[in-house]
């Protein structure tokens, strides 16, 4: 049985707004799940949910197989990390971890030892007399953390917890959070609209849109097999291209190239003939120069970004763009024509009006 599940979750908003859809999702006891997708597509509302914090409209929130829709937030043993992390200044980072314990009136020694173990989970043994004030923004992160952390609740949530941090602090605690989660086994959801927090953290990732579910999946999953071109374009950075073109004797057109769809379809191109497709290969999928079985593709060099470990190209041809990335070393010169092969096999074809992959 699993530890929690989500039967057909609907959020209503009072002022009528449906944010979420028909939510279904199986959760087993340590796992990290993370709920990804843009701004508004319903992660928070759906974790607010889980937590208790918000009504469920509809559907049923069970907790070890039993109901838990009408359960108070303490009732569920959840522990909460917001974006926010809003320490209390005037305490030290002992009192803070500590607070919750300790209006719970549970007995100073325990709370030392466990204060005192947390800190040690999160680095912060070190700092547990300093004020707030005196921590940097991922110290103060980790303090939040610990907060939650020392209830050992069996369901730990945690919204956009590192916005507040700046990209290189992002990255550490990142890694942080991953340690821990390896470390106290704490079943986790995790919202965010960051791709590559969702990817690196993940046992399993929820892409959401609009209030609906798009696809649920490992990071592998997502990566190799997107259901749709949203979850396609979502996932990978930078995201995959995309060529929208009506199906033509067999092909689209890329600029005055012909790319013959036969390649992926076989036959059943003409099943496709007069029809919308979307044709997706992803910017690290290419090799640049001439290759077998691959779609062959002569194109302008419009910008290029170095990155270090590889050099992002923007390439045009005509009306179409499209970003590849290469070798460092292979960098071309801006305003050049190259040559660059998509191999057949990473090439995916989406049905132009549904969307959805075509296998
Ligand atoms: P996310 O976390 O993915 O950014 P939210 O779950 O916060 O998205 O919000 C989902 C949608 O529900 C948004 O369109 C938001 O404006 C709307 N929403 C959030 N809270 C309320 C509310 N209290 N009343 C009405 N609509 C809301």
């Amino acid at each position: 049985m699993s530890y929690l599940t989500l039967k057909n979750i609907n959020k209503i908003y009072p002022n009528g707004y449906h944010a979420v859809h028909n939510f279904n999702l199986e959760i087993d006891k340590g796992e990290f799940i993370v709920f990804v997708g843009p701004s508004g597509c319903g992660k928070s509302t759906t974790l607010r949910m889980i937590a208790g914090l918000e009504d469920i409209s509809n559907g049923d929130f069970l907790i070890n197989g039993k109901r838990a829709n009408e359960l108070g937030p303490r009732e569920r043993e959840v522990a909460m990390v917001f974006q926010s992390y809003a320490l209390y200044p005037q305490m030290t980072v002992y009192d803070n971890i500590a607070f919750g314990l300790t209006l719970q009136g549970v007995d100073e020694d325990v709370i030392d030892e466990k204060v005192r173990n947390t800190a040690k989970i999160l680095g912060l043994t070190d700092y547990l007399e300093r004020m707030p004030r005196a921590l940097s923004g991922g110290q103060r992160q980790r303090v939040a953390i610990g907060r939650a952390l020392i209830r050992k609740v069996g369901i730990f949530l945690m919204d956009e917890p590192l916005s507040n941090l700046d990209a290189k602090q992002r990255v550490t605690m990142r890694s942080e959070i991953a340690q821990i989660h390896h470390e106290t086994g704490a079943t986790t959801i995790y919202v965010t609209h960051d791709q590559t927090e969702a990817m690196t953290l993940a046992d399993r990732i929820v892409v959401m849109k609009d209030g609906y579910v798009q696809q649920i999946g490992t990071p592998h999953d997502l990566y190799f097999d997107p259901v749709n071109v949203f979850v396609a374009g979502f996932i990978g950075e930078p995201p995959m291209n995309f060529i929208r073109g009506t199906v033509t004797n067999g092909a689209i057109q890329f600029g005055d190239l012909t790319l013959d769809l036969s390649k992926k379809l076989g036959d059943r191109v003409k099943e496709y003939e007069g029809k919308p497709i979307v044709f997706g290969f992803r910017p690290e999928s290419i090799a640049l120069g001439e290759q077998k079985d691959a779609y062959v593709v002569a194109c302008t060099v419009e910008l290029t970004e170095m990155l270090g470990d590889n050099t992002n190209v923007y390439i045009k041809e005509q009306e179409e763009r499209a970003i590849l990335k290469v070798d460092p070393h292979d960098t071309p010169e801006v305003d050049s024509r190259i040559t660059f092969s998509i191999p057949y096999e990473s090439v995916y074809l989406f049905d132009g009006e549904t969307e959805f992959i075509i296998k």
